[in-house]
């Protein structure tokens, strides 16, 4: 089940990076490092009472200059609403309630997404508590949640607060049979188009999910292929023109886009070749560990010959060397030249990434391999590998027990994935290999 999307909103310096900071703590540490993706700390997961939620900085997508103005909040705020499950909505106790506040809070409640109200900077209760009622007049359902992010105080209640918003957890997926696509994309790359292309051809319904208030944002396609539901269509199809080329904003889309994807789509801009921008929203799918399907766009305004094809996906290797798994597609949103042909990989992909191949399986390709090319050794001791299991799918995400995990080189793990690869075709999807040593117990603590 993909992690519910709180966003934190708020006029500037009430502190929202400071809650943030405080949320994630320690778990901002991200997974691997992918070549030519910055990372702005605007994003991270946290866990609260069992519950992995991922945490949204909407301040941080800002400059911090004076003079920000209020068409730069109302974007963030925006973006928020447009993606969120559950928005904070951070106000300052010793400001008092502004007349900011009141416009931020009309642009929420207009959304109809779950609002908690954050009353920040109450270091000391008692001082403070004429200002704290002065935020039940923004008129939320629930209680304002008072807190001080500097000292940590308040942050319990506030994401207890945040989970009693969210739709019970279940152990099904919402809805089983429906993939969850996520077009991602630089700013023209053809996003809205393609979007266009696929709604004005097929059967739309706009999504009625119970239980989800995300109705207004995706949308669902039903054909011959199965049921696919793409997500944030409404962002993609609004866009504002003047924000959307903000490189940040386009970035922040993706990730929450990714974050609730079971497949991305990664349209390219085959007039532009790939760029710079490119290579950083594939990085937001590969680190997600989301399928990925690429798809060179605008093929019908491209000058071609024999060699282009190849050409063009050489520099998609070389560029996205991380992510030789996606399949490329050449099309054109345009003339709808191969879109249906998406679908069709979508299907694949998905399937692919949530396989599971027995234990056993698993280990009679171990042996083989493992005699075929030996494992490393160093300084008279040799890597032992004893098994293999696969823990999860989507992605999947293998645990190798060996003797020492210091002996396992990169270049041993690769070996296993390319024939895990080979084997069982995980085409499309990212695949995990975790090394436990024997006597590990692998950093959990419990
Ligand atoms: P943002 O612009 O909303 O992200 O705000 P920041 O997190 O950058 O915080 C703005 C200022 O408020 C900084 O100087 C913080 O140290 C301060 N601040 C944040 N939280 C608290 C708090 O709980 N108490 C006090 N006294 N100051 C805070
Ligand atoms: P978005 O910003 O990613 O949503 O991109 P748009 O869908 O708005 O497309 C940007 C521009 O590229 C528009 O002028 C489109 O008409 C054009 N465009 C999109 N797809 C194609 C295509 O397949 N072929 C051609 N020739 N132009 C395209």
């Amino acid at each position: 089940m993909s992690r519910p999307i709180i966003a934190i909103v708020g006029r500037p310096n009430v502190g929202k990076s400071t809650l943030f900071n405080k949320l994630i703590g320690e778990r901002r540490a991200i997974v691997e490092d992918t070549p030519g993706v910055t990372r702005d700390r605007i994003y991270g997961t946290a866990e609260w009472r069992g519950r992995e939620l991922f945490i949204v900085d909407t301040g941080g997508i800002e400059p911090r200059t004076d003079d920000v103005i209020l068409s730069k909040m109302r974007e963030q705020a925006q973006i928020a609403i447009d993606t969120a499950d559950v928005i904070i909505f951070m106000c300052d106790i010793r400001t008092g309630l502004v007349a900011d506040d009141r416009d931020i809070a009309n642009m929420l409640r207009r959304s109809g997404k779950p609002v908690v109200v954050c009353v920040n900077k109450a270091d000391r209760i008692g001082d403070v508590e004429e200002q704290y009622y002065e935020f039940f007049e923004l008129g939320f359902d629930r209680e304002p949640i008072a807190v001080s992010s500097l000292h940590g105080s308040g942050s319990g209640d506030l994401l207890d607060a945040v989970i009693e918003c969210l739709p019970e957890q279940t152990d099904e997926e919402d809805d089983d049979d429906v993939i969850n696509v996520a077009v991602i994309g630089k700013p023209n790359a053809g996003k809205s188009s393609l979007i266009n292309k696929i709604m004005g051809e097929e059967r739309l319904i706009v999504s009625d999910i119970a239980g989800t208030t995300r109705d207004a944002v995706d949308s669902i396609v039903e054909n011959e292929y199965g049921h696919f539901n793409f997500i944030d269509t409404a962002g993609i199809r609004r866009k504002s023109r003047v924000n959307d080329r903000i490189e940040k904003y386009s970035v922040l889309r993706a990730q929450m886009a990714v974050e609730r994807a079971d497949v991305c789509v990664l349209l390219i801009d085959g007039t532009e070749g790939i760029t710079e921008q490119d290579e950083k929203i594939a990085g937001i799918a590969h680190e997600a560990g989301k399928a990925c399907i690429i798809a060179v766009n605008k093929w019908d305004a491209v000058e071609k010959d024999n060699d282009s094809v190849k050409k063009f996906t050489n520099e998609i290797r070389t560029a996205l060397s991380y992510m030789t798994y996606a399949p490329i597609h050449f099309i054109s949103a345009k003339t709808g030249q191969r879109v249906t042909g998406l679908f069709e990989e979508i299907n694949s992909v998905y399937a692919n990434a949530n396989t599971r191949i027995t234990t056993g399986m698993l280990n009679d390709l171990l042996s083989e391999i493992t005699m075929r090319v030996q494992p490393p050794s160093d300084k008279g001791r040799r890597l032992k590998i004893y098994y293999m299991t696969q823990a999860s799918t989507a992605p999947p995400t293998f645990v190798i027990f060996c003797n020492r995990a210091e002996l396992f080189h990169f270049s041993y793990q690769r070996y296993i994935e390319n024939n895990l690869r080979e084997t069982f075709g995980f085409a499309g999807t990212p695949i995990r290999i975790i090394i436990r040593a024997r006597g590990d117990s692998g950093g959990d603590k419990d």
